[in-house]
């Protein structure tokens, strides 16, 4: 099998450990060593999925069967979960072909803008956080512009929530993403290891927070004065714009109250999800939704 770190250079040439052995040696080690890093994040974020994906069928905080209609069987509507899934393998597609390449890129590029001291452990978590902040704005854009909301929008047609609302995403919002992924990776000079760790934090907190998982409420509560919740997410995913246009965070909890988009309502088991008076269409519709004419609804 042709490895990961030889398909692209750059993430080869970051992880390469630095000894004076020979080329063939080095450079076969560090394919191992990038393949394994990116492996043991994938397998994480698998398990993390399927975890979640059995504990919220356990132990649902909204009753599946009544708001996913009679057709929805024990793992939940099938063909909501084939709608969803769909989005899914296109998305797991354009990662190898197009975010991972121009991430990588743009990883080799240097502004000059970042400071010689921002390294180490306290540079990573202060790159995250600043990511953080980063993707708030980004998600708060796509709500408040209504070209990408055209987009972000199939994100929200999901008449349910669960661990597989967190991977349904139109391809061009993935695309546009990885545009302003690029572009805050070259300003920032945020390197390798820190986009890497970011989207693993960004696919674990998603998955968590759009989850229909029960929690204790004191574990809830107290999670929620530092990262988003499902109690928070599910009433961004609520069917009354006024709520969906509020809890922008995907991570940490702390920018919607500082940036006044915090919405406290709390959330209900039985409480409408999806995009004001819009039906969810079928999947090859909402593919090409958001290229028709149509006045948008953002
Ligand atoms: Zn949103």
């Amino acid at each position: 099998m042709v490895g990961i770190a030889s398909i692209f250079p750059y993430i080869a040439e970051t992880l390469e450990p630095k000894r004076g052995g020979g080329q063939a040696a080095a450079r076969e080690s560090m394919d191992q060593t990038a393949d394994t890093l990116l492996l043991y994040k994938s397998a994480a974020v698998g398990a993390w999925f399927v975890l979640l994906f059995v504990l919220e069928r356990i132990w649902p905080a909204s009753p599946r069967a009544r708001l996913e209609g009679a057709g929805a069987g024990r793992i939940g509507d099938r063909r909501r979960l084939g709608r969803n899934v769909g989005f899914w393998l296109v998305n797991l597609a354009l990662g190898p072909l197009v975010v991972i390449p121009v991430s990588a890129w743009a990883v080799g590029w240097d502004s000059g803008l970042r400071p010689d001291w921002w390294g180490g452990w306290p540079g990573l978590i202060a790159d995250l956080i600043l990511l953080d902040f980063l993707i708030y704005w980004w998600h708060r854009a796509n709500h408040e512009i209504p070209f990408l909301w055209r987009f972000h929008e199939i994100h929200h047609l999901d008449r349910f929530l669960d661990t597989t609302s967190a991977v349904r995403f139109h391809a061009g919002e993935v695309l546009l993403s990885a545009g302003f992924r690029v572009g805050v990776i070259m300003l920032f000079g945020i390197p390798l290891a820190s986009v890497l760790a970011f989207e693993a934090a960004v696919l674990v907190a998603a998955l968590f927070h759009h989850s229909n998982l029960r929690l204790p409420r004191g574990m809830e509560s107290g999670l929620s004065r530092l990262v988003i919740t499902p109690s928070i997410h599910w009433i961004h995913h609520r069917a009354e714009r006024a709520d969906t246009d509020s809890n922008y965070g995907t991570i940490l909890s702390i920018w919607d109250p500082l940036f006044g988009s915090r919405n406290r309502r709390p959330r209900e088991p039985d409480m409408e999800i999806g995009v004001e008076g819009e039906p969810e269409p079928g999947f090859l519709a909402m593919l090409a939704r958001p290229f028709q004419a149509r006045p948008p609804t953002g």
